[in-house]
């Protein structure tokens, strides 16, 4: 069966090209799908808009659209052993990984449906005036290209359509060319929890391929980008002529902070866990360790005894711990970031190459790798590496760790571990960045917002900001006693 999905069809590329999808645990190849270009995006696009100009979606009332949207948290849920192991094979990550993040999909699903379902944020204004029937409602943008990166491809996937359609949008999805294989299967669970022919629309294919176009298309009114920086930027710049709305996630360099007195058994392993859960591969990774001066050694003694023993491994070996990285270009690039960092004068401590057991010499594997006496104008401290690396700096006092923390052009987490909760409370609101975690690292929830400040993105996804992203407010005035005004009398 054809992979596109335009209008209600499944459909091959207009011109006949496949892509082979390979595991990037060994390199077995998991299927071969079509490959979109332009002419299939501006076909999607089409269908998009018809169905959001003439089809049944924008006007569904918001309670049965959330109903629509709790069916598919069903059906992922009644799916979620096949959408795991799709999820695994295309990205190469460990198959219980994939499990929990089905189960954060679903929630991700339920929450919008819910959040449709109740009624949303229209309210009535006072104007003072009783003749005056004035209200706000929220509409939908219109149509919405979704571009999605490989490191989290259903769930960055489900937090844009499921706020996207919560809000009676019709959209077109780009996943990465890498890893296609659960948004397939998500256009195939909206058909049958029976969304309208055209409010989904699904174009495989490479970022200046099949993306470009649906980021300069005038008949798209939104795009919904993560990704890396330097795409953000392009695509910011591509939808400025036609002054599309612009939602991006952008990733970060985000600073973990340990104080003398955190708690240092679970700092240490939080700390491991921060950077390098995933192979590093999170937007919300605590690559940067910062740990106070007097706590240094002891630390990381322990974090790289600790580091040495993650043992790696494919999707399927439940003794690993941690998977491969994406691709071969991408562990070039991780690797390039750690010879920098070595040439600027960081000390390697552990890691800093590829593994040595042949079994994993198909895969694109690198050793989890941290690197001591850090500072920050080393690229591999400012720049996302998006590899398993972790740098580390020390810090003296609370006013050099916030500054630390914050020299950074990205804001998109940190986290803060100490014993003392003024400390922590008072370090968690000088930090520049969307989210903050004290004594912990990475949880979220889909009630709560998650984005980042400077360039770590435009906009927030998740909680009522990730609905009102997808959502225009309309102003309707009602004067119920007109009356001539004789303004020109
Ligand atoms: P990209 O930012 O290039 O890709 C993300 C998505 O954008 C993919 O679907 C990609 O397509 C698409 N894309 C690329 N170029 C364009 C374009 N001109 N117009 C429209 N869409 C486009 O990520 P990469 O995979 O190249 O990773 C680069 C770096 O980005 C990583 O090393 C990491 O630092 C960061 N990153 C951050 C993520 C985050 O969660 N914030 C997630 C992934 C990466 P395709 O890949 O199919 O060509």
């Amino acid at each position: 069966m054809p992979e596109l999905f335009i209008g209600g069809r499944w459909t091959a590329a207009v011109d006949g090209h496949v892509r082979e999808i390979r595991c990037p645990a060994d390199g077995t190849l998991v299927a071969t799908v079509d490959e979109g270009g332009p002419k299939d995006s501006a076909a999607a696009v089409a269908a998009a808009r018809d169905a959001f100009d003439r089809g049944p979606w924008p006007g569904t009332p918001a309670a049965d659209r959330g109903r629509l949207l709790i069916r598919v948290a069903d059906l992922l849920e009644r799916d979620k052993d096949a959408f795991a192991r799709a999820e695994s094979l295309d990205t190469g990550k460990r198959l219980v990984e994939s499990e929990y993040d089905l189960d954060d999909i679903a929630n991700c699903f339920r929450y919008f449906g819910s959040l449709a379902a109740s009624g949303g944020t229209d309210r009535a204004v006072d104007t003072g005036d009783p003749a005056v029937d004035s209200r706000v409602v929220h509409e939908p943008v219109g149509v919405c290209s979704l571009i999605t990166p490989w490191n989290y491809p259903l769930l960055q996937t489900a937090w844009k359509v499921a706020p996207a359609l919560a809000a009676g949008n019709t959209f077109v999805l780009k996943p990465s060319e890498l890893t296609p294989h659960t948004a397939i299967g998500l256009m195939r669970l909206l058909a049958e929890a029976g969304l309208p022919d055209g409010a989904a629309n699904l174009v495989l294919g490479t970022g200046p391929g099949a993306g470009a176009p649906l980021t300069t298309d005038e008949r798209v009114d939104m795009v919904s980008f993560t990704g890396g920086l330097a795409t953000g930027r392009h695509i910011m710049a591509a939808a400025a002529p036609t002054v599309k709305k612009i939602a991006l996630e952008l990733g970060g360099k985000n600073p973990n902070i340990v104080f003398a007195d955190a708690e240092f058994d679970t700092a240490v392993d939080y700390a491991l866990m921060a950077v390098f859960l995933h192979a590093g591969q999170v937007c919300s990774a605590g690559a940067r360790l910062l740990v106070q001066e007097k706590l240094h050694d002891a630390f990381v003694d322990e974090l790289v005894a600790r580091a040495r023993r993650i043992r790696l491994g494919g999707p399927f070996d439940e003794q690993a711990r941690s998977g491969p990285l994406i691709s071969a270009a991408h562990r070039e690039k991780v690797e390039a970031y750690v010879a920098a960092g070595l040439d600027e004068g960081a000390v390697l401590r552990c890691g800093g190459r590829r593994p040595d057991d042949p079994a994993l010499g198909d895969g694109f594997y690198y050793l989890p790798t941290v690197l001591d006496d850090c500072t920050p104008g080393m690229s591999v401290v400012r720049d996302e590496s998006f590899g398993p690396v972790l740098t580390v700096e020390r810090f003296r006092s609370e006013d050099e760790a916030v500054a630390l923390a914050n020299d950074t052009f990205y804001g998109l987490t940190g986290g803060v571990w100490t014993q003392d909760s003024g400390l922590a409370q008072r370090v968690a609101s000088r930090l520049r960045a969307g989210t903050v975690w004290i004594n912990d690292f990475h949880p979220y929830v889909p009630q709560a917002e998650w984005g980042g400040m400077k360039q770590s993105g435009v906009g927030r996804e998740l909680g009522p900001a990730g609905l009102a992203e997808y959502q225009e407010a309309k102003h309707i005035w009602r004067n119920t006693a007109p009356r001539p005004q004789r303004w020109f009398e």
